[in-house]
């Protein structure tokens, strides 16, 4: 299970209305905070989603308005802040009825003084803007509630997730650190980080800002008691939400592709590791709406009640990987496709739906189309028990 942060709706099986294109950007001019979130100063693209952009942007739209507002003081109603695990900020008024919000990082350059222009002056070499990235790390807080056995297994997990889905250095356009941290405890003790994450719990990418996020891992004390596999494979799935921050560069949409490759991955990681997997356990639920309507599982908000541990989600990217493997692509290769190739594309087209007609050659609506000659079962769709993470990942 990996639980995320977000509040639980009370009524959410409206479909998700397409995705809109971006309102364009919207520029906050100080460092502000809406109910105790932090906007930093700087240009912020605008994604609205069943509410027109005229409605969201603007000086006296709800994004402005929401700005104006004192610090931790409540949104009015029926606005609230949606504190997704993954992905940007997001503000909500009813199931698919919102929008999200992203700094757009912005490059400094340090100023460069130009000499005075001169009649028969010789051309200057022009600098190099391009300036690689610095090198990202984890940084490590490991609470000593945890076992020692525990602990020994979470670096060797970190050290085969370093070699198989390395964060590129990228991230740090992002992050305004070159480093995440990861805390980490045993459920059995109170969070022992509490100044510095005072309300976190369960497992999931957090954050402040889109710019101030860190790993949470509290490990369930049952986990340890019965040797439950998800203690090790609860590293897998957030590790590799970082990796989807980095390649893409934060477009975690949909909700369907980003947890249901996580959930993916940390079943094909303890299937490879250590022979087993809950997709062959029996214990992976899968919706029926996985067929009759799919488009819920885009958004966090329209498939919370229906997407136990990711189960439904999972199963639509296996699936895609089995409708890739008909067009006579191995298995290994169809979910590089899934879990490299289209995290990278939506770097390049923030549009995800025409990212997806761009690395799959099939529109999201055919896709759809073909979930429904599916059961919705995860035994029709499983991945072979060979495959291993490093063929996945290592590129075409
Ligand atoms: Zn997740």
């Amino acid at each position: 299970m990996a639980l995320t942060l977000i509040p639980i709706s009370t009524n959410s099986t409206i479909a998700a209305g397409p995705q809109t294109p971006s309102c364009g950007n919207f520029k906050v001019t100080k460092n502000s905070s809406i109910v105790g979130i932090e906007f930093r100063k700087g240009s912020y693209q605008v994604n609205a989603f069943g509410i027109s952009c005229k409605k969201v942007m603007g000086s006296k739209g709800l994004f402005a308005k929401f700005l104006k507002l004192k610090n931790n003081k409540s949104l009015p109603k029926p606005w609230r802040y949606l504190a997704d695990a993954v992905g940007a900020p997001k503000f909500s008024s009813g199931p698919g009825v919102g929008f999200r919000v992203e700094q757009i990082t912005s490059v400094t350059r340090s100023p460069t003084v130009e000499p005075p222009a001169r009649a028969n002056a010789t051309p200057t070499p022009k600098p190099n803007p391009a300036q690689p990235p610095p090198k990202f790390s984890f940084k490590f807080n490991l609470d000593k509630s945890l076992p020692e056995d525990w602990i020994a297994e979470f670096k060797i997990i970190m050290k085969n997730l370093g070699e198989i889905i390395p964060i590129s250095g990228e991230i740090n356009r992002i992050l305004k650190e070159p480093f995440m941290n990861i805390y980490a405890w045993n459920g059995n003790t109170k969070n022992p980080f509490r100044d510095v994450i005072p309300n976190a719990s369960g497992s999931s990418i957090s954050g402040n800002s889109p710019s101030n996020r860190w790993m949470v891992l509290e490990i369930p004390s049952d986990e340890f008691r019965y040797n439950y596999l998800h203690r090790y494979s609860v590293i897998v799935h957030e590790t590799f939400h970082v990796y989807q921050i980095s390649l893409s560069k934060d477009n975690m949409q949909p909700k369907w592709f980003s947890e249901g490759g996580a959930k993916a991955i940390e079943e094909m990681y303890t299937q490879q590791y250590y022979g087993r997997s809950d997709f062959r356990s029996g214990s992976t639920e899968v919706s029926a709406s996985v067929i009759s309507n799919p488009g819920l599982f885009e958004e966090y908000e329209t498939s919370q009640q229906i997407d136990m541990n990711y189960g439904s989600s999972a199963f639509m990217v296996l699936a895609l990987a089995k409708e890739l493997q008909k067009q006579g692509i191995s298995e290994a290769r169809a979910f590089g496709m899934i879990l490299k190739d289209f995290t990278l594309e939506k770097s390049k087209e923030s549009d995800w739906h025409k990212a997806f007609t761009n690395i799959f050659k099939m529109t999201v609506s055919d896709f759809y189309q073909r979930l429904s000659k599916y059961p919705a079962d995860i035994n029709q769709v499983l991945p072979g028990t060979t495959l291993r993470l490093q063929d996945v990942f290592a590129g075409k």
